[in-house]
């Protein structure tokens, strides 16, 4: 497996059970803690990704893997985590070097990417149907569950290979093949487990990858007949192309788009668990998260005191390279979304806020070309206010003061995303209240990205549809057959 050293990662596209040569056409990713070279993927064709769906469409219709038993697609999977397993510490390195994420929490996705691949593995053995045979005394109903055909799986730049393990395990347990379109940033651990899963013994062309561009490759995913079912994150602008462009095909879509989360403080709350809570929302990925806690709603009779707490905890923390130990937030992913996360502040303070803390670029000695934003905080937000609705997508909090919980709820839902919401308050009324009060896809109580293989997420209102995780989000990957047997004489509906 490659390594993070200074030798540039070459890598060709999977296709088959092969690594193809890398093509001539190449996509370099600098990495963002200093802008050195560190790999180079294949840019995809279209025609390319037509041959990746071709492989997995033969796979299906020929290959033994939709028609193995539950036993032995969950054998084949289990294999396959103890593999992620064995190499995760390679894996976290890649992913922490392309992303810039610091490396224990890269650690800590490798350790998701294992339990929801093993997860994956039970749902193999316990897919199942239901029979009916309350349908009266010659009507017998069977629901089969079946593997929904050919998905195409396309994820971003965030989380590369625990994104990965949201979508491909769950496909592979239903007894889908899949074509697997990386973000064109971050591709390595995508190829790096694709080889894997021959190792594991997946059988050749089930699974597939194509690196390359949306435009190249993600859309002739969307487009394409031969794919039946598309499971996309992404950003809601993205998500939207995808609606148009697979519209022909009328294929199943499952959108894992943008977010607006906000973490919601009681003046009743544990101050130590909400301040924790509030910076992990904010800083997990330096920002770079869908569920990213980038509101902080605060009753106003603690505002004042909570945000110099937060404020003091902040400028404590260090931002640097991923892969130095003392990094607490790495850099962002490249310099045109550190651009538009700087742009997003000066909208801000045109339009009132009160910069808190932090709002420039960074520039850290020996780090000439790092990619480095520091944690931000906007006070007296508006919530007509620019960065109150739209994704900022880095490590930038604003915050909005409520008086009771009527407004607060108000104020989370008043944005077009529905992804993810936190609450803190020791009053179980007032959890249980909030927890309906919201619109989005999860409510966290005296937690913030959390989470568990069992649990789905998933989105409402622009954030998405679809869930991914947990039994909903297997099913995506199956579809549902109606079997009715009439036993006996038929009753003639003519006469005779
Ligand atoms: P993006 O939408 O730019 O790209 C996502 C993927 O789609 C990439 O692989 C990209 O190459 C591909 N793509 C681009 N254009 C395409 C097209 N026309 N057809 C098909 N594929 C195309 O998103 P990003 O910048 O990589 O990631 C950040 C976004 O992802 C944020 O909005 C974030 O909220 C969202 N996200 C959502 C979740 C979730 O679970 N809801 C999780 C992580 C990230």
């Amino acid at each position: 497996m490659a390594t993070t050293t200074t030798v540039v990662r070459q890598y060709g596209h999977f296709i088959n059970g092969e690594e193809l040569p890398p093509s001539s056409d190449r996509i370099a990713r600098h990495r963002p803690s200093d802008g050195t070279l560190v790999a180079e993927f294949s840019a995809g064709t279209p025609e390319l990704a037509q041959e990746a769906v071709q492989a997995a469409r033969t796979a299906f219709e020929d290959g033994p893997w939709p028609h193995m038993s539950g036993v032995e697609r969950a054998r084949a999977l289990q294999r396959l985590a103890g593999l992620i397993a064995e190499n995760k510490e390679d894996l976290a390195r890649l992913d922490a070097e392309e992303v810039g994420t610091p490396l224990r929490q890269a650690r800590g996705d490798l350790e998701t990417t294992v339990a929801l691949t093993e997860y994956a593995a039970g749902l193999a053995m316990s897919l199942h149907g239901e029979v009916h045979s309350n349908l009266g005394p010659d009507l017998t109903g069977i629901i089969m569950r079946e593997p929904a055909g050919v998905a195409g799986l396309i994820t971003p730049w965030n989380f590369p290979v625990m994104l990965l393990a949201q979508k491909l395990p769950f496909a592979l347990a239903a007894g889908c093949t899949v074509v697997v379109k990386p973000s064109e940033f971050t591709s390595s651990t995508t190829l790096e487990v694709a080889k894997l899963t021959r190792s594991a013994g997946i059988p050749e062309g089930v699974v597939n990858v194509v690196t390359g561009t949306g435009p190249n490759v993600g859309q002739v995913l969307a487009e394409s007949p031969d794919v039946d079912v598309l499971s996309f994150t992404g950003s809601t602008a993205t998500g939207q192309r995808i609606i148009e462009t697979s519209k022909h095909t009328i294929k199943r879509l499952s959108l894992e788009l943008g977010g607006k989360a906000s973490n919601i403080v009681f003046d009743d709350a544990d101050m130590d668990d909400a301040l924790d809570g509030v910076l992990f929302g904010l800083l997990f990925n330096q920002g770079e998260c869908c569920v990213s806690g980038s509101r902080l709603l605060v009753h106003e009779n603690i505002a004042d005191e909570f945000l110099k707490l937060v404020r003091a905890r902040i400028e404590k923390l260090r931002v640097g390279p991923p892969l130095e130990a003392l990094t607490d937030v790495g850099p962002l992913i490249h310099d045109s979304h550190l651009a538009k996360v700087s742009d997003y502040v000066q909208t801000a303070l045109a339009e009132g806020a009160e910069l808190v803390t932090g709002g420039q670029r960074l520039q850290l000695d020996g780090y000439d070309g790092g990619v480095y934003f520091p944690p931000t905080i906007l006070d007296r937000v508006v919530p007509e206010a620019t960065v109150f609705r739209e994704e900022i997508f880095g490590p930038v909090l604003s915050v909005t003061r409520f008086r009771d919980e009527e407004e607060a709820a108000w104020l989370a839902n008043d944005v077009e995303f529905g992804l993810a919401n936190s609450v803190w308050t020791k009053n179980i009324d007032t959890a249980m209240r909030m927890s309906r009060a919201l619109r989005s896809g999860t409510v966290w109580i005296n937690t913030t990205i959390d989470g568990a293989p069992q649990l789905p997420g998933g989105g409402v209102k622009t954030s998405g549809y679809g869930r991914e995780m947990g039994q909903a989000g297997f099913e995506e990957f199956t579809e549902i057959k109606t079997v009715q047997i009439r036993t006996g004489a038929r009753t003639p509906f003519f006469g005779n």
